[in-house]
């Protein structure tokens, strides 16, 4: 059997979760916008706080964090729908009580020095992989390590780094045998700021203000190898497929927003003796948006229910990512225009939403290498057309 409709415990989160956001989340966001023009951050740390603390006391807290450590330990699919929540917002809001999931490889000290204070909000990681000459080719980075007694010397620079401005420590991933490179060649390092790597704000055209690291002679005590020697490449691709479908079902989010802005307003703006919800323009943009959104929602969820049920979702999770996130810069650019000059201002979350959408394309797989995996999934056999009903 086929069933399309949320269970009871999905429906239930997702009303309670619209419910937070709306009264808790959304009141900020002319703060936001105005925070922005005049170049402070979209929140200070104690507003985040706070709002993660009432978040808890509606029982939102560690949403995928296994329960002993504290957490929900929501499956795959309740994590895409409350994303999908979080995502009707442009205010920068995370809930709070969660770690990388590559932090759970630690061993036991591993977890007391960084898993649980991670979780707890008291220290803040970040993952660095993405290197000036190593991108999209993230199997040619070049920052090495080298061992020395007991210790481990790091000297190279990272790029792009999300959170690399405000961590405390990082999860650097540095090539410890050359001749092997990311077959085996490849380690994954737990630094903390104070083994003095260095960070540089680079200014984007969005809210994510990413850094770049550098590394030089950082020495790091062999302990801090986070899982095995050489394994470092399988972690930092556990670390970026896991939660990939997670990218689109908040652009869902933002989508669904956006739409019933567009109808709204056109409902409402005259032109020419009329509503311009009478021109069959701007119906095209509402109906296309509407079709566009919807399949991006079970595309999106099919993934999840595929993580959830412990199957291979690679595929899905790069058909649901392509999809939604180009789906939701679509209807950000058909809303922008169906508001007029009004979508182009300031005044309206639109133009925000505009140059943030954009980096979904960009980050954890650009649309090319989704593309790339898809028909190379395809043409090599590894999954048949239709097979995802299977
Ligand atoms: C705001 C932001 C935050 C980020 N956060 C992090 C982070 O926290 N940690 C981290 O490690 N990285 C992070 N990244 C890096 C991000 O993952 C890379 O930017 C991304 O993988 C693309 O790499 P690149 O920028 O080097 O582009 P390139 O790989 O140089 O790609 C340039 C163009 O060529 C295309 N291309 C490249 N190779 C192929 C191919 N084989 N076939 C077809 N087309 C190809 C790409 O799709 C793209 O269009 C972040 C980036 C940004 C912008």
């Amino acid at each position: 059997m086929i069933d399309f409709a949320l269970g009871e415990e999905h429906r239930a989160v997702k009303e309670a979760v619209r419910q937070f956001i709306t009264k808790e989340v959304m009141p900020l966001e002319d703060e936001v916008l105005l925070n922005e023009r005049n170049g402070r951050p979209a929140l200070e740390p104690g507003q985040l706080k706070d709002l993660q603390a009432k978040a808890r006391k509606y029982g939102y807290w560690g949403i995928n964090t296994p329960e002993e450590y504290g957490g929900m330990a929501a499956g795959a699919v309740m994590s895409a729908i409350i994303a999908g929540e979080a995502g009707r917002t442009f205010v920068p809001f995370r809930f709070g009580g969660s770690a990388d999931n590559i932090l759970y490889a630690g061993t036991e000290e591993q977890k007391q020095e960084y898993l649980i204070p991670t979780i707890e909000g008291e220290r803040r990681s970040c993952f660095a992989i993405t290197e000036p000459g190593a991108g999209s080719d993230a199997r040619s980075i070049r920052t090495r390590a080298v061992r020395d007694g007991d210790d481990w010397v790091i000297n190279g620079e990272k790029i792009f780094i999300t959170n690399g401005n405000e961590a405390d420590f990082v999860m650097v991933f540095a090539v410890t045998d050359p001749e092997k490179g990311a077959d085996g060649g490849v380690t994954c390092f737990l630094v903390d700021r104070a083994m003095g790597w260095e960070s540089t704000p680079i200014p984007t055209m969005g809210e994510w203000g990413p850094a770049a690291l550098s590394f030089q002679d950082v020495r790091v005590p062999n302990d801090h190898i986070l899982g095995e020697e050489g394994k470092g490449f399988e972690l930092a691709m556990q670390w970026i497929g896991n939660g990939r479908f997670m990218i689109p079902a908040g652009a869902i989010g933002a989508a669904e927003r956006m739409l019933e802005m567009a109808i709204e307003h056109a409902n409402n703006r005259q032109s020419m003796g009329q509503p311009i919800a009478n021109y069959q323009f701007i119906q095209g943009h509402i109906a296309d948006s509407a079709v566009e959104l919807e399949a991006a929602r079970w595309l999106t969820l099919h993934a999840a229910w595929q993580v959830e049920n412990k199957m291979d979702a690679r595929h899905a999770s790069s058909v649901a990512k392509l999809y939604g996130t180009n789906m939701a810069n679509r209807v950000v650019d058909r809303v922008l225009q169906i508001h007029g000059g009004m979508g182009y201002t300031k005044e309206l979350p639109l133009e925000r939403w505009y140059r943030e959408l954009r980096l979904l394309r960009i980050f954890e797989g650009t649309d090319e290498i989704q593309r790339r995996t898809i028909a190379r999934n395809l043409l090599k056999g590894h999954v048949k057309v239709g097979a995802s009903l299977a």
